[in-house]
């Protein structure tokens, strides 16, 4: 722990579990004061501020960022993290769950950070990160939804950095391979037999386990710190390889 974050305030949506939850108590383990902003806020760490909100509704979205803001009155960083899955090829969903999960998964990235922009603009270590995923760049089976969202993460995360660079506003992502988190233990436990399809999902990674949380939230708290200051529209790839093997 060096203190790199001391300061600053920094909004994790999705931060109540998992990912977020990680990244949450890495940014706050390096000094950084934590409005996590979630539709269930349950589990959130008492040491963070939790907002109620749902990122695909802009009016509790506008709300929770407000009071983040009240709460410490200034925001400098945005990590954009809420999300949801889904299955199946392009026929699986209807039209109600494809608009559902990119509301998520994609706008909700853009209610988060326009709410929070005149608080970035003020501030001089302005950053955001975005959780896109493997699915941004992979072909996964029966991923198509999902993946067209994600894919559309890296899109914007690039458009971000663009608009945004003259104002030191700097905008990355994540790219994180299948990480051990409650939604992966949720994909398990509904498996005939959990421990076979855990053992099994660890041996297709290629690092022969699945990706922790935490390697994740070190990743983002580069993207988000000093230490990245010159560094705008990219992606770390959190994910045992599998990038690199494509
Ligand atoms: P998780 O289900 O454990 O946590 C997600 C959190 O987001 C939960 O606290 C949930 O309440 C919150 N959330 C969901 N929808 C929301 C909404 N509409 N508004 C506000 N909050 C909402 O999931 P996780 O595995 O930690 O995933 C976090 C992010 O990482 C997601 O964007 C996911 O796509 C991405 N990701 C996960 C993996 C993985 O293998 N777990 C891999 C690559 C990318």
């Amino acid at each position: 722990m060096s203190g790199q974050m001391e300061g600053l305030v920094a909004i994790v949506t999705g931060g109540a579990s998992g990912i977020g939850a990680a990244i949450a108590a890495k940014l706050h383990d390096e000094g950084a004061q934590i409005g996590v902003l979630d539709r269930d806020t349950t589990g959130a760490d008492e040491r963070f501020a939790a907002f109620t909100a749902d990122v695909s509704d802009r009016a509790s979205v506008d709300a929770a960022v407000a009071g983040v803001a009240e709460r410490f009155g200034r925001i400098d960083i945005v990590i954009n993290n809420a999300g949801i899955g889904a299955q199946g090829d392009v026929s699986a969903n209807d039209d109600d769950e494809w608009a559902r999960v990119l509301s998520i998964n994609v706008t909700g990235i853009a209610r988060v950070t326009s709410a929070a922009l005149p608080w970035l603009r003020k501030s001089p270590s302005a950053a955001v990160c975005n959780t896109a995923s493997i699915a941004s760049t992979t072909g996964l089976p029966q991923r198509a939804l999902y993946s067209a969202s994600k894919g559309a993460v890296s899109s914007l995360t690039r458009a971000m950095a663009a608009d945004h660079l003259r104002e030191g506003i700097r905008v990355n992502a994540v790219n994180p391979g299948t990480a051990d988190t409650p939604w992966v233990g949720r994909l398990l436990d509904s498996a005939a037999d959990p421990a076979a399809e855990r053992a099994a999902l660890q041996a297709r990674q290629p690092h022969g386990r699945l990706v922790s949380p935490d390697e994740v939230a070190a990743a983002v708290l580069y993207l988000v710190s000093p230490a990245s200051g010159s560094t705008t529209g990219t992606f770390i790839e959190v994910d045992g390889g599998m990038a690199a093997l494509r």
